[in-house]
């Protein structure tokens, strides 16, 4: 057997161990395709203020610029599905908020992958990332068989469905690469038309700007008014694209301990929600994602949802 495909069996064997769902393996090239759709998705300005999308980009688009001599680049997926935990009527977190912050978690089991990459094989540099630094994951992953693009711009595992972690390790070790298993959406078009906010324009193309997730996370100025009504009781993210997907009936529910919902979650009502104190937030989020958003941020949010349910 040659090395490339030994090297990438040992690594795909110990990823799994580690409670990775999914590993494929693509050559670390120029991604020439993404180039064009990079430059015209920034020229829309659907990124909203996003401001960092527009950094780096002969980073995203080139991995060697990432890590010297790069010839690989590992695609990874954790799954983070669970039950919606709240009450009918509270304020929803998206689930992948439900437990600690991924970008801790994942990174620790990334680092154990490589720690064992460099034991088991010798000299290998190598990079770890997890939505933390300027690499188009979601087209890595496609390049490395793991899934497709939907037409919600989320990654689709086939049989597994969209609620997973992405992560890569790109390293200047040659591997054996996967091949790309092409799309699955067929005509459906459910998320385009459940979106409340009309965030998909089109197939695969959204517009962050109008996204729940951006307005209710990313967004530094109040929400616009015209987005007030369309909230769909969402206070931090928005899975809605996700849970009318077809693909996602195959999910099934993880049992990493860190991701587990807080035992108050259940408990909260809508109420409990508009009254929360900075020092319950402090205790509630102490290391999860929604601290990107912040108190103040999910305060105004919930002053919005609490005014929504007066209102209609
Ligand atoms: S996350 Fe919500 S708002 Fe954003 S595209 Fe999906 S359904 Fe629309
Ligand atoms: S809802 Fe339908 S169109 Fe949208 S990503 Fe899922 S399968 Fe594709």
């Amino acid at each position: 057997m040659k090395d490339s495909l030994k090297y990438a069996l040992w690594i795909k064997t110990e990823a799994k161990r580690l409670g990775f769902n999914s590993i494929g393996i693509s050559k670390a090239v120029f991604l020439e395709d993404e180039a064009p759709r990079m430059e015209s998705y920034l020229q829309s300005g659907y990124q909203g203020n996003m401001a960092y999308l527009e950094n780096h980009f002969d980073k995203r688009l080139d991995p060697t610029k990432l890590v010297e001599g790069a010839k690989s680049v590992i695609s990874l997926s954790w799954n983070y599905f669970s039950e919606d935990v709240q009450p009918k009527d509270a304020p929803k977190l998206s689930r992948y908020a439900y437990g600690k912050d991924y970008h801790v978690v994942l990174k620790e089991k990334l680092f154990t992958l490589l720690a064992f990459i460099q034991e088991r094989i010798g000299e290998v540099q190598g990079r770890v990332f997890t939505d933390s630094a300027p690499v188009m994951e979601r087209a890595w992953a496609v390049r490395s068989g793991l899934g497709w693009i939907g037409k919600n711009g989320l990654l689709i595992l086939p049989q597994q469905g969209s609620y997973f972690f992405l992560s890569e390790i790109i390293l200047d070790l040659d591997l054996e690469p996967d091949n790309p298993i092409g799309s699955y959406c067929g005509n459906c078009r459910r998320c385009i038309d459940a979106c409340p906010t009309q965030a998909i324009t089109e197939a695969r193309v959204l517009n962050a700007s109008r996204c729940i997730s951006y307005l209710t996370i990313e967004l530094k100025d109040t929400i616009p008014a015209e987005f007030h009504s369309k909230l769909s009781e969402r206070m931090f993210g928005c899975d809605i694209c996700q849970e009318v997907c077809p693909w996602n009936r195959f999910s099934i529910i993880h049992n990493t301990s860190a991701f587990m919902p807080d035992k108050q979650l259940p408990e909260m009502k809508a109420d409990d929600w508009y009254e929360l104190t900075a020092e319950s937030f402090k205790n509630l989020f102490k290391e999860s994602p929604v601290q990107r958003a912040g108190f103040s941020k999910l305060k105004d949010t919930l002053q919005i949802l609490k005014k929504n349910v007066s209102i209609y």
